[in-house]
């Protein structure tokens, strides 16, 4: 079973499919068992979608439409990575 901090270091990757199928099997499994790390990963999928939005439509009404519970989230996120 990997840990919590190896399941990080593999979100990059398993969000973009890169990740091999042993390290996929090892992922999902630790996904089924820990809640934590599933909000986590959706967090970090919202992270990513938000700064595609943020580059492709760059202006400052969607930025309002970005719910306040979901900047608090991917602030928590972001201090919880450093
Ligand atoms: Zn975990």
């Amino acid at each position: 079973m990997i840990t919590c901090k190896e399941l990080a270091d593999f979100l990059a990757d398993y969000v973009s499919n890169e990740l091999r199928p042993e390290q996929l099997a090892e992922f999902e499994r630790h996904m089924r068992v820990c809640p934590p790390c599933v909000a986590y990963l959706n967090t970090y999928r919202q992270t990513i979608t938000l700064g595609k939005q943020a580059i492709c439509c760059d202006d400052e009404k969607a930025l309002h439409d970005i719910p306040e519970e979901l900047v608090k989230a991917i602030l928590a996120a972001n201090s919880r990575r450093a």
